[in-house]
């Protein structure tokens, strides 16, 4: 009798029989666990048959693609069944089907022999579906129910899920739909892969806190301590150099910094140290879920230099930093303005010179009407759209009283100065309508138009933008404003997140009423993830029922005023020194038959 060959583990098969195709890898040839010894256990842990579940959330280029694939090679190879694989669109899955699937069927032998080249026209074997000797690869895009829901399915594999849409077709959630072809095998095993995207919103994120939550850890050189490389505790040396535009930085020295012992060391060392993967909550393993998170700097294709150049490449763009966030840090973004504390606000606060600070070149205001009172503030804006606060305050009385508005209207009408004299007034100011005082705002606003002072409603949901439209629909045929206040919100919050003065960022002054409770409601809000008819949207709420919003409202009529008016900020600087005539002229024609009055804010 010959005993059986012994029980391979998906690392082991694959460091005895898998080949790194030439078109898909640098490193063409025999697989190698070792290159990348993070991933043993994942794979690995497929094999436990107390896990039915193993979820990755990662960085990109930590080798995800290849444990998904190394894994269908093992059950096709030695434990043959019914396996699924899911790609976020049916293009997608096309795509690896040719350029990763097909290669790696045709160069690892025992594949080779066991599933028929689909070229040879054979029946079974397209480029979504591969038959072999007791199952089948089927693979199908997110987006399309077709490939989801037929036969069922014994190993499921979804990579990307980040980006899958919310439902496949009209068929509802398209993990939901291809789990639900699992259920009849009792040995059954799925792999989630992806890297995340937005906080609340991630579902590789929502299966990676149902899991064991392990970190990979490395060693400390000198103490011992196990910790995973993260951001925070890396320090590096750089010099930036301005390149026209645009700034170069060059990374010199990089070192991470022991969060036990404090000692440094470098990339060289902390990549050939020992290092394991450490759970935050073990007990899942009762849910038969084990989840890992692992980021780009363990990873052995991306180097510590690139990963902080790319840090500091992205780091003053919100749109970039949320990329190098969810590919690089392998992290989930949170687009709250909470996330901001006021007292990083209240640090950047600086003593202008005069009313105006030098690199101001326009003037807007934006009120908002409470029952006992006007709040307001008046903001400045240069180039790139960096903005100043000049003034925040509230002016106490009824918004129907005529000394309350004597008194709004006289801010607006105030000269602002610069060091060396020279003056701008506010040249556009949007007024909350909104509330129980809505046609005395009209009539305010009505006869005030020619100053461009303007009612505005605000109206909530996503997807509508700032300006979104005028009206005169109303008895007092007041020009009306209808603002897409989330559009506005995000906005502030992204150029809040801004470090550096230049674009975008915003400067505090001072005392003028920026004080603590001014930031406290510059930071009243946060972005959340609401389900509507089975589709997650993010919607603007209050961090709690009882904070204050009117320092944020204020901000996001000034910034809508801004927009109406859409400055040409060369031209507004041209006029500033005095040496041509230029004027702002509005967005978009708000009434053909009353254009607004053109007119100087300049004095
Ligand atoms: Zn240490």
């Amino acid at each position: 009798m010959v005993a059986p060959p012994p029980k391979l583990t998906i690392s082991e098969w694959a460091d005895k029989y898998r080949k790194l195709s030439k078109e898909t890898s640098a490193e063409p040839g025999q697989w190698r666990t070792e290159r990348a010894p993070y991933q043993r256990e994942i794979m690995d842990s497929l094999n436990d048959p107390r896990i039915e579940k193993v979820v990755v959330m990662s960085s990109s280029q930590v080798g995800k693609s290849e444990i998904i694939n190394n894994t269908i090679g093992y059950y096709i190879d030695t434990d043959p069944g019914p396996i699924l694989m899911v790609q976020p669109t049916v293009d997608v899955v096309e795509d690896y089907s040719k350029r990763r699937i097909a290669p790696m069927l045709r160069d690892t032998e025992v594949l080779a022999e066991k599933v028929a080249d689909s070229k040879t026209r054979d029946v079974n074997n397209t480029i979504l579906m591969k038959v072999f000797p007791g199952g089948f690869l089927a693979m199908g895009g997110a987006n399309s129910p077709a490939g989801l829901a037929s036969r069922p399915i014994r190993i499921l594999l979804c990579d990307e899920v980040d980006r899958y849409p919310n439902s496949a077709g009209s068929e509802g959630d398209p993990i939901a739909l291809a789990e639900k072809r699992t259920i009849t095998f009792w040995n059954r095993k799925k792999l989630f892969v992806s890297t995340p995207t937005r906080k609340g919103a991630s579902r590789i994120e929502l299966e990676y806190e149902t899991g064991t939550q392990e970190k990979w850890c490395v060693e400390c050189p000198n103490c011992g301590a196990h910790h995973p490389i993260v951001l925070r505790d890396i320090r590096f040396d750089h010099e930036i150099h301005d390149a026209g535009s645009r700034k170069i930085y060059q990374v010199h020295d990089i070192w991470w910094r022991c969060p036990s012992c404090f000692e440094h060391f470098d990339e060289y060392t902390m990549k050939r140290q020992p290092a394991k993967w450490v759970s935050e909550n073990p007990i899942a393993i009762e849910n038969h879920v084990r989840s890992f998170w692992l980021n780009a700097f363990v990873s052995p294709w991306y180097s510590w230099k690139q990963i902080i150049r790319e840090f500091l490449e992205s780091k003053n763009d919100p749109e970039l930093f949320r990329v190098f966030v969810n590919t690089v840090l392998g992290e989930t973004w949170e687009d709250r303005g909470e996330q901001m504390k006021e007292e990083a606000l209240i640090s950047r606060i600086e003593n202008y010179p005069a009313d105006l600070p030098d690199g101001v070149l326009l003037l807007t205001a934006g009120v908002d009407t409470q029952d006992d009172r006007f709040e307001y503030e008046i903001v400045g804006w240069g180039r790139d759209h960096e903005s100043w606060g000049i003034e925040y305050g509230a002016i106490i009385g009824k918004p129907d009283d005529s000394q309350t508005l004597q008194q709004l209207d006289d801010i607006l009408s105030r000269v602002y100065r610069f060091e060396d004299g020279k003056g701008l007034k506010v040249a556009c100011t949007c007024v909350d309508s909104g509330g129980h005082y809505t046609s005395d705002i009209y009539k305010f606003t009505k006869k005030n138009e020619h100053r461009r002072i303007l009612s505005i409603k605000g109206q909530g949901g996503p997807g509508i933008p700032l300006v979104h439209r005028y009206s005169r629909n109303n008895k007092e045929k007041a020009l009306v404003a209808i603002l897409g206040v989330d559009d506005g919100k995000s906005s502030i919050y992204s150029a809040l997140k801004v470090q550096e003065p230049g674009p975008k960022y915003c400067h505090f002054p001072n005392g003028r009423g920026y004080d603590h409770f001014y930031f406290q409601g510059l930071l009243s809000e946060k972005l959340v993830p609401r389900k509507k008819n089975g589709v997650t949207q993010y919607v603007w709420e209050k961090i709690s029922s009882s904070a204050r919003n009117e320092a944020l409202d204020a901000r996001n009529y000034a910034l809508a005023a801004r927009e109406i008016l859409n400055p040409n900020y060369d031209a507004l600087e041209q006029r500033l020194k005095g040496v041509v005539q230029a004027s702002v002229s509005p967005k978009k024609r708000v009434d053909a038959k009353k254009p607004l009055v053109k007119r100087s804010n300049i004095w």
